[in-house]
């Protein structure tokens, strides 16, 4: 595996496919960790930009069309699934409380705060000078936690249809990893990517 993970020596990844991204080429501007930004193609015609790690290592598979595909395939009604809604999840509403217009971003003794909210629990994302700078490590969270959750409960169902008994015997579990305002998520039991 690469060494590097964005500050010093570039990765050349152009041309490399993460799920429906291409990588085409790096940006001057670097992300909050120092990693790389890519220009990415989308498969649905879109372009974004994407962090080095956020791309090669997180669980990003779209410019957020693939979300958009699932939100329209989920049931309606509320669900809840290891205390997670489905509904929270889908929902971009902004919080009536908030006063930035930016959801997770609080204006907190002159800086900008980002928290997300998964599984009924609070995680901290770190206070920032710059609402953007803010916003964007809300954002990221947001893909990683609730696109991430979307997606396996998506093949979770699948495998639940396929076979009598299995859901039961393999309830979902999840456990969020955090390192300063980086979030992962593991889930459990193990499913192969679609
Ligand atoms: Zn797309």
């Amino acid at each position: 595996m690469a060494n590097n993970t964005g500050g010093g020596k570039k990765v050349d990844i152009a041309g490399q496919r993460f799920h429906r991204l291409v990588a085409l080429y790096p940006l001057k501007s670097r992300y909050i960790n120092g990693s790389v930004i890519w220009r990415c193609h989308c498969d649905c015609g879109n372009e974004i930009d994407v962090a080095y790690n956020h791309l090669v290592y997180g669980n990003l598979r779209s410019c957020g069309c693939r979300k958009k595909e699932h939100d329209k395939k989920l049931p309606g009604f509320l669900t809840h699934i290891d205390g997670t809604s489905l509904e929270a999840v889908k929902s971009k509403k902004i919080p009536t409380d908030n006063t930035t217009g930016y959801k997770g971003v609080y204006l907190i003794r002159g800086k900008y705060v980002a928290k997300i909210v998964f599984q009924k629990k609070q995680y901290y994302l770190g206070a920032y000078a710059d609402i953007e700078e803010a916003a964007e490590v809300r954002q990221r969270a947001e893909e990683v936690l609730f696109d991430g959750f979307v997606d396996y409960y998506e093949r979770w169902q699948a495998m639940a249809a396929e076979n009598d008994g299995w859901a039961a015997a393999n309830p979902i579990k999840i456990q969020v990893i955090k390192d300063g305002a980086e979030v992962a998520v593991r889930f459990w039991p193990e499913l192969a990517a679609v």
